[in-house]
């Protein structure tokens, strides 16, 4: 196996639990609450949202929940998702680091989102629920939906955040050939959208806005439900088969890894990745360095607070202890359309402040910098989401230059940008610019969130 360029697994190999890291946390984090009482909730505040199975795994503290056959059966689509060990890129570099990147591109939507997605459709199938509901900002979680409630035959809406529905038409077109409908957001189905609209017609929308009306058209209807494609307990858990599968992969190869490293916008390629390496460094297995990596101009983990904070932007969801910047926060117009939400995973919140992980944030013209060097080297077109994990390897991996470090990476590869070529043609024509992050904002921000 010297000079191998790609780890694979059989479908046999596939693993079928889900890994559930928070019964390992030396504390758990704090519970959700209700956005009225201030009260914890529990799972039958969140039925008119979620499938029973969902609300279930969500406070879960079981380790490990069998990935069930009708998911797997789809799962087998794309998974096991290659490992590759980036050998042109380590030689580009010079580095002395071995470079590995575990590439969930493979996926029919060219993305991480499915693995979530499938199982959420499935689960709501199971219950008798008829339509499911969401936002989607770049479009990579609600076409994942589309495709997912394709495989089971329910119906999909999804309010798309307005600046990408304009700037990104491809992705609208892959959610209705899955039979999706999709609304720019703000919209006129919903009272929220339709107070936006009559403030500005051409209001860009955030995710912040298009999760209440998402939220919202759920709620008012039994039959329906809403899906969340980041952030929550248990959409992390879905995700975890990546780190279960890139575990055996390097396992296969005699290696451990010395950093591991994904983007964070929800959290949840990051927690997927992650979260099984946090198991084993908790467990004393292998002491890894477990690194966030988020846009300058949206750094919930390293200039956010550490606070209770709603979901949305209408302030309709549950109150949840996370990073946030303030759920009125707009995020400047970046190309990582995936990273701009203000808040964070409160697993990943919490794995933050307990120091378990670290995290660091990249300004967009270098990610995509490195985005193009790891193509010229590599092939893949990264997502520009995956790109700030691809820069942080990058810097990674000339510091281990400078010192001579024979460190192994292992970098989280959440999607290919085979849909994102106008923000690649901007980055070379020169035209990228970086937004600076204003603290003036942050604090106008922070001033809406509640005080508990
Ligand atoms: C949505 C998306 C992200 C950001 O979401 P997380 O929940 O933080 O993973 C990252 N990469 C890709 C390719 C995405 O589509």
């Amino acid at each position: 196996m010297s000079d191998y360029y790609k780890v694979s697994l059989d479908e046999a190999e596939m693993p079928t639990q889900w890994y559930n890291l928070i019964p390992d946390l030396p504390t758990p984090p704090p519970p959700p609450l209700h956005p009225g009482t201030h009260e914890p909730i529990g799972g039958p505040d969140l039925a008119p949202l979620f499938a029973m199975a969902l609300i279930e795994q969500e406070v879960s503290t079981e380790s490990y929940i069998d990935i069930p056959g009708g998911i797997l059966d789809v799962y087998r689509l794309w998974r096991p998702s290659p490992l590759y060990r980036a050998r042109r890129l380590e030689r580009a570099l010079g580095t002395p680091a071995k470079i590995f990147y575990k590439y969930e591109g493979v996926s029919p939507t060219g993305s991480h989102k499915p693995n979530t997605s499938v199982a959420q459709a499935y689960y709501n199938h199971q219950e008798g629920i008829t339509k499911l509901t969401t936002e989607t900002g770049a479009g990579q979680w609600g076409s994942s939906l589309a495709f997912a409630t394709a495989q089971y035959g329910i119906e999909c809406e999804v309010w798309q955040v307005a600046a990408s529905y304009r700037s990104k038409p491809y992705r609208k077109t892959m959610m209705e050939i899955w039979g999706a409908s999709v609304h720019p957001s703000p919209s006129d189905v919903t009272e929220f959208g339709r107070q936006l609209l009559a403030k500005d017609p051409g209001h860009p929308g955030s995710l912040g806005i298009a999760i209440s009306e998402a939220v919202s058209m759920a709620v008012d209807d039994p039959n329906t439900r809403y899906s969340l494609g980041s952030v929550l307990n248990h959409v992390l858990l879905h995700q975890t088969i990546i780190g279960e599968e890139a575990l055996l992969q390097l396992d296969k190869v005699g290696e451990t890894p010395d950093v591991v490293i994904a983007c964070t916008g929800g959290g949840s390629n990051f927690g997927g990745l992650s979260f099984p390496f946090v198991r084993e460094k908790l467990a004393g297995r292998m002491d890894p360095v477990i690194r966030g990596v988020e846009p300058a101009s949206c750094p919930s983990l390293t200039k956010g607070q550490y606070r209770y904070d709603f979901g949305d932007t209408a302030g309709m969801t549950p109150l949840v202890k996370m990073h946030t910047l303030g759920h009125q926060f707009i995020p400047d117009a970046i190309h990582a359309g995936g990273l701009r939400y203000h808040g964070m995973s409160p697993i990943v919140s919490h794995l933050y402040e307990e120091g378990i992980m670290e995290a660091e944030a990249i300004t967009q013209v270098e990610c995509f910098g490195a985005a193009v060097q790891f193509a010229r080297a590599e092939g893949i077109v990264a997502a520009p989401e995956p790109a700030h994990a691809v820069a942080a390897t990058v810097r990674e991996a000339l510091a281990c230059k400078e010192s001579g470090d024979e460190k192994t990476i292992l970098l989280g590869l959440s999607g290919h940008g085979h849909l994102d070529l106008a923000s690649y043609d901007d980055y070379l024509l020169g035209g990228l610019v970086d937004h600076e992050f204003s603290d003036a904002d942050l604090s106008a921000a922070m001033a809406h969130v509640p005080i508990i």
